[in-house]
């Protein structure tokens, strides 16, 4: 018989905090917490199997499944002495979702469940209450038939506002027991209208119809763009979490909360948390009310005059903050904690290792190491590589910052610019369009996450540090302001006001979400510095990966920066991209437009000193690295002058007409330019541009030398090669300039020919073209366009639908297709290796700075990866993870 059902409460557990698969992450924490005799509410996990028989078979359950929950019910009701249905003395249970990786907010959750028109009157009593089981009774409602019975929401709360009109109240809490009580009556003949049937009495029926909605949730559309979004496979599925209801609604001595053991925000070392008192937890998640500290020390920080649980309630706190403690050491990780205080005793509800921002994930793993808690190499794996990237986006200059409009709470960390909007469909419009926008909202909910992942920041008028846009904020590494109070949305008219200033959709809105504010206009932004525990992980990582890590630049700038971020020689530089400006461009179509060698030649003249200069400079930059420079290697159509005033320019540089120049233009006009005359088919046809090229690197090369004192390596690249034998027609060149370059100045510069690997002939042939090259760089860039015989610049129309039907497991074009592009790699190395075993082999396609990619890149031995400049630390942190076999941990 399979076991279907996993019981658990303080006195024993059925499973345990390694049994995520199975029971989820909640549900998986739950029995860990209860093993360690925490105080957890009693209660049971439907495992994901379940989820995944409940798909398989058309929405029903296995057979056995009824006679486990059961059993389970029996057993909690035995652990809480209640019974469930029984009026005089119910057991309320909460059922909640709880996938293998947490989706917060995706799916669906019921509370109070067991409540109806009998047993309400039971909790009156017990609690003493009338109001609390009345509002209890009424939230169960509203929140069961809109995720059970798919009545939504509005329809309740138009009823209650309605109700309080006609009465004269403005808040909930004006709310008598019997008004509760004749809100009841309407809000029951709404769901009889709404389903042709009563409101379900049958706690049983509640209970089925509970769990179904929770499996179905699953598959709801925002749980699934979350998927999307973060990569969790739709196979998972989710477990259904069902508990004994404890309430930190009963009164003033009651409270919910949500904590971390650290700030999840700066990483540091201190309990963090809010909480609410007389609530439910969702009221803390949603953001509706604004809560409170849980500590002193962080009261007094926020500058708060409502007391701290620490002061409110001593004694809890005191358990609590050890609970932490305890936790902390047995998960050895940061948490993420939920609790309830049901009239002075504490209950956990949650725990699960906490999402932060790349700078806590940074000083979490760096101090934990320091502590002994965890190893430096897992400390390593704690920090996702690309949510670095964090980091290394840019904050709002000091100097140029202006006085904020409004201050919230530094919910995500950052600075963003863009154009106000009030909906996340318009973000997502404009992100379509090409424009930035900040999400201005008074909360956002699940159903914005869409608008949240377009706009560059977001900014709420409620809500705290762990409402719904903190945390999802957070988690996408957007800049986030939440709780900015001062702020006047007015959805109608689609303004926002703060410090007496309107502003309308459109109106450009900064913000700093590390400080919590919100200004007017652009404001200037600086480069991120590289500091402390980032430059300490930094130093692990680098101690302990195999490979190098280079950069693709080509400019001066570019080159300053990958050195300042660690970059251990140019992997590539692409010389085509130094002739994107000014004069330059005009001098290099004067060369490919010239029909004569002469011509060519006289363009090459004005070239020369250019590139001679350029390479000068990296050299001097990269002074003891290895630079590679890549030969020419234009597509013609980024080339080619389109409009007629960039046709008379060349004409007039080149001494011809326009006509004539139009002409020959569209001579050179390509159908397919990708697979056209580029690469080293230009050399082959034009060598004079191969050794106008080989010239200047050799006397750049000397030039830098002559500077620094130090030797220049020269690593010159031949791109786009079929076989060995174009290699060896422009290697010619090459060496006959290196020798005259020689011969001239008196210095023989040290250098090495090489080629890309960008064909799949090239891969199967590179064991003959080993012959000829000291190194290969995989070009995968062009490799992935030709293997699977998609073109990069068209693919962006249809190639998502491929991920989207999963017919491909991620964008070929972001990571290597391991299978496919992966194994012509794998064939290459090796024929390459044969050949010449100490041949030296790279990557320098956009794969070369993605951490999946960068794991493939080790299992086949590369010698080293060559990314852009801002992707460098994120590929010496992957370069780390893979050489350790380890997959980063995700705490983004
Ligand atoms: C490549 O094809 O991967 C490459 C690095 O070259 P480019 O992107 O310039 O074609
Ligand atoms: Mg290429």
């Amino acid at each position: 018989m399979t076991k279907w059902v996993y019981s658990f409460s303080a006195e024993r557990a059925e499973g345990h905090g390694e049994m995520k698969s199975l029971l989820g992450g909640k549900g998986a924490n739950l029995h860990e917490m209860a093993s360690l005799h925490l105080p957890v509410p009693p209660g049971f996990t439907i495992t994901t199997e379940v989820c995944t028989y409940f798909y398989a078979n058309g929405k029903t359950y296995p057979p056995d499944l009824a006679a486990q929950v059961n059993e389970a019910v029996a057993e909690v009701e035995r652990q809480t002495g209640r019974g469930f249905g029984d009026a005089g003395n119910p057991l309320l249970l909460s059922v909640r979702s709880g996938a293998r990786a947490s989706m917060p907010g995706m799916m669906d959750t019921v509370l109070n469940l067991g409540l109806n028109d009998a047993s309400v009157e039971s909790l009156a009593k017990s609690s003493g209450d009338e109001r609390f089981a009345y509002d209890s009774y009424r939230r169960f409602i509203q929140m069961y038939s809109n995720v059970v019975l798919d009545v939504d929401s509005h329809n309740f709360e138009d009823i209650l506002e309605e109700y309080k009109n006609s009465k004269g109240h403005t808040l909930d809490t004006d709310l008598t027991a019997a008004d509760w009580r004749s809100v009841i009556v309407e809000y029951k003949a709404k769901v009889a209208e709404a389903i042709g049937k009563p409101f379900p009495q049958d706690p049983r029926d509640q209970l089925w119809g509970a769990i179904g909605a929770v499996f179905s949730s699953w598959m709801n559309q925002r749980a699934n763009t979350y998927r999307r979004l973060n990569s969790i496979p739709a196979e998972w599925g989710t477990a259904v979490n069902v508990q004994a209801m404890v309430f930190g609604n009963m009164g003033e001595t009651s409270a919910t909360g949500v904590a971390f053991t650290r700030n999840p925000s700066t990483g540091a070392n201190d309990l963090y948390g809010e909480f609410l008192v007389n609530a439910q937890g969702e009221d803390v998640v949603a953001g509706i009310r604004t809560p409170q500290n849980i500590t002193e020390a962080a009261r007094k920080a926020a500058g708060s005059d409502r007391p701290s649980l620490e002061t409110l309630m001593p004694e809890v706190f005191k358990q609590f903050a050890a609970t932490t403690k305890l936790l902390e050491k047995h998960y050895r990780d940061m948490q993420d904690l939920e609790f309830t205080v049901e009239r002075g005793k504490l209950w956990m509800l949650q725990t699960r290792n906490g999402k932060r921002t790349a700078r806590a994930a940074l000083r979490v793993a760096v101090e934990m190491a320091n502590d002994g808690m965890i190893t430096r190499e897992e400390a390593i794996t704690r920090v996702e590589p690309s949510a670095l990237d964090q980091l290394l986006h840019p904050t709002l200059d000091p100097k140029a910052k202006p006085a904020p409009i409004a201050t919230g709470l530094p919910a995500s960390p950052g600075a963003a610019s863009g154009e106000i909007v009030f909906s996340a469909d318009e973000a997502a419009a404009l992100r379509q369009a090409g424009r930035k926008s900040i999400l201005v909202r008074v909360e956002t909910s699940p159903e914005d996450i869409h608008g949240m992942h377009a706009a560059e920041g977001v900014v709420t008028t409620r809500g705290g540090m762990t409402s719904h846009a903190a945390v999802v904020a957070r988690g996408m590494g957007k800049p986030c302001v939440s709780g900015a109070g001062a702020i006047r949305i007015d959805y109608a008219a689609q303004t926002m006001t703060a410090s007496g200033i309107t502003l309308k959709k459109g109106d450009i809105l900064t913000i700093d979400g590390g400080a919590g504010q919100v200004m007017q206009g652009a404001v200037p932004m600086v480069k991120p510095e590289m500091t402390g525990d980032f430059l300490t992980l930094m130093g692990w990582a680098d101690a302990i990966r195999r490979m190098k890590v280079r950069a693709n630049a080509e400019t001066a700038t570019d080159a300053r920066v990958a050195r300042s971020f660690g970059a251990e020689g140019i992997g590539l530089c692409r010389t085509e991209h130094m002739f994107f400006e000014g004069e330059r461009i005009v001098a290099v179509r004067e060369m490919i437009l010239a029909d004569t060698e002469q011509g060519r030649r006289a363009a090459l003249a004005k070239l020369l000193p250019m590139q001679r200069k350029d390479f000068a400079e990296l050299f001097e930059i990269m002074t003891g690295l290895p630079v590679t420079i890549r030969l020419l290697d234009p597509p013609l159509h980024e080339f080619l002058p389109q409009t007629d005033e960039e046709i008379d320019e060349v004409a007039k540089a080149m001494g011809v007409s326009a006509d004539k120049l139009r002409a020959r233009s569209a001579e050179l006009h390509e159908v397919n330019p990708m697979l056209g005359f580029r690469g080293v088919r230009l050399a082959i046809r034009y060598p004079e541009i191969a050794e106008m090229q080989a010239r200047a690197i050799f006397e750049g090369a000397v030039e830098a030398g002559r500077k620094t004192g130090a030797p220049v390596t020269a690593e010159i690249m031949v791109p786009l090669v079929l076989g060995r034998p174009e290699l060896d027609s422009v290697k010619a060149i090459i060496v006959a300039m290196a020798e005259t370059v020689a011969r001239e100045t008196g210095v023989t510069v040290p250098y090495h020919v090489g080629t890309m690997i960008e064909l799949p002939r090239a891969a199967l042939r590179a064991g003959d073209i080993a012959k000829s090259a000291e190194f290969f760089s995989f070009g995968t860039n062009d490799l992935t366009q030709t293997t699977l015989g998609v073109s990069r610049d068209d693919a962006a129309s249809f190639l998502g639908i491929y991920t989207v039907k999963g017919l491909l497991p991620s964008d070929p074009f972001v990571t290597i297709d391991a299978e496919g592009v992966g194994e012509l790699v794998k064939i290459a190395s090796e024929r390459g290796r044969a050949t010449r075993p100490d041949i030296k082999l790279g990557i320098c396609g956009e794969h070369g700075g993605d951490p999946a990619s960068i794991t493939f890149c080790e299992s086949v031995h590369l010698d080293y990866v060559s990314c852009s400049p801002f992707r460098i630390p994120i590929a010496r942190l992957a370069a780390a993870q893979a050489a350790l076999g380890r997959k980063a941990y995700s705490t983004a």
